[in-house]
């Protein structure tokens, strides 16, 4: 930062120039940002020094926390060596192969290869063109068709937003993409509410099987999904459900694809979501947690069903990114990974601050406004509702969870809305003595939306 300015004048320049991520820019420009200035381990500091209790890991991401001197290390290191080469050209650097190697090891066993990409985004538009690709290569190029869900969230490229399954995208900009198709999520609380969720799990796992017969199973591609969804409100499927997704993709030959951008790294108390949800995938897209978000990198890990093809038959595979293998990201998320085995994190999640925070969140079943309360490792969700009878929702109207998500913000807490669920994704290395400061934070702002709904006669 070269210059030190009041809230104020960041908050001029920042309406001047800088145009957002999925922002009303005209209605931020009036109310003006939040300046995050500075942070360390999970609290953030703004531009008037208030500490905040980063409850979404920056953007699901900071896995290992803020300030981590190990990454900010291996950054120097690899900036004063070697800021950048390419990958194209027949050439390679050091950061780049060790890190391809050491992702080899920490995936599941049918991953020994790896295609980075700067993003999670780029990822899935690289899955993309490697799933027709290998369907080409194989010489049956009429399978085109890619299945996805609705409110999925796989990034906002073309191909990511295409393949998302998010209304707001697909309605500005043309979207998708010819051959994608979605089917509905595995949303027990929206379409299940009469079945036990086992049941419902493998109801909604069979909607992939109506797709794909309607579709036609010569022209079906693949499947794609997020083990829990994130963006689309933390929804967290029936144990059934991913089963019998696979066991459906296998009965029709047609690939799938785990999109472990938010799930993986340590997330759901697993290296990876698909270990959590007991699926075997050809692909996976991975981003955010590979870096803890320190520099950006992202990357598709290639199964050896996939890779084998494309290394023997395929040819030239005409794709890839200037920043495929960035020296200094491979080199942070090299120094990325190796901390989160030193600190035992994903041990961490599964046996101790998973267990406790799933614990803690079921004690929220008893608010008055929370319908339903559900974890997955260090993922949560809070369901808002009106009436606890059948999960009756507030009127859209009153955006509840935007009320919600406002006394977060007053009260020193990042907590994100997505509708009416409330969501959370805390750095893995949050203690028992953090998340039961973050529940005090969780509760009172309950408490002040509901003092809100009470006032106002939402209920
Ligand atoms: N996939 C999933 C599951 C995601 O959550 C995201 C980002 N939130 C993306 C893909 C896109 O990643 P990026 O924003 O790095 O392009």
């Amino acid at each position: 930062m070269s210059i030190q300015r009041s809230t104020q004048q960041w908050q001029a320049a920042d309406a001047a120039h800088f145009l957002h991520p999925f922002t009303d820019f005209q209605s931020l420009a009036k109310k003006g940002s939040r300046i995050i200035t500075k942070a360390e381990n999970i609290y953030l500091t703004d531009s008037e020094g208030q500490r905040i209790l980063d409850a979404m890991s920056g953007l699901w991401c900071v896995n290992v926390g803020y300030g981590q001197q190990a990454l900010i290390d291996a950054a120097t290191r690899q900036m004063k060596e070697l800021p950048f080469y390419n990958a194209f050209f027949q050439t390679a650097t050091p950061p780049a192969i060790e890190l391809a190697e050491l992702l080899s090891e920490v995936t599941p066993p049918q991953f020994q290869h790896v295609f980075f990409s700067g993003s999670g985004s780029e990822g899935n538009d690289t899955v993309v063109r490697m799933v027709r690709r290998y369907w080409d290569i194989l010489g049956q190029p009429e399978r085109q068709v890619i299945i996805s869900r609705h409110n999925a969230y796989h990034g906002s490229t073309m191909a990511g937003a295409s393949l998302g399954g998010m209304s707001g995208m697909h309605a500005q900009g043309g979207l998708p993409i010819p051959n994608i198709v979605h089917i509905d999520q595995p949303y027990w609380a929206e379409h299940g509410q009469h079945m036990s969720r086992d049941e419902f799990g493998l109801i909604a796992a069979r909607w992939l099987e109506d797709k794909i017969l309607a579709v036609g199973p010569e022209k079906v591609a693949a499947f794609i999904g997020e083990p829990v969804q994130g963006a689309g409100g933390v929804i967290i499927p029936p144990a059934t459900y991913w089963p019998e997704v696979q066991r459906i993709c296998d009965q029709y030959g047609i690939l799938l694809v785990s999109d472990e951008v938010i799930c993986g790294f340590g997330r759901t108390g697993r290296w990876f979501g698909c270990e959590t949800m007991g699926f075997r995938p050809d692909l996976m897209t991975f981003a955010k947690g590979v870096t803890s978000g320190y520099v950006p990198l992202g990357g598709v890990m290639v199964g050896e069903r996939i890779a084998k093809v494309l290394i023997e038959q395929g040819g030239e595979f005409e794709h890839g990114y200037t920043y495929s293998g960035h020296p200094v990201a491979c080199a942070v998320a090299l120094a990325n990974i190796k901390l989160i085995q030193q600190l035992k994190l994903v041990e961490h999640v599964h046996d101790d601050v998973g267990p406790y925070l799933a614990e803690a969140f079921a004690t929220l079943r008893d608010h008055p406004l929370v319908g339903d309360a559900e974890t997955c490792g260090l993922m949560g969700a809070l369901l808002l509702v009106k009436d606890k009878a059948g999960l009756k929702p507030f009127d859209e109207s009153v955006g509840i969870g935007m009320v919600c998500r406002g006394h977060c913000f007053g009260n020193g807490l990042i907590m994100r809305a997505v509708g009416n669920r409330m969501i959370i994704a805390p750095p893995l290395v949050i203690t028992r003595a953090q998340i039961d400061e973050m529940m005090g934070l969780i509760r009172r702002c309950l408490d002040l939306t509901l003092a809100d709904a009470q006032r106002e006669k939402w209920q």
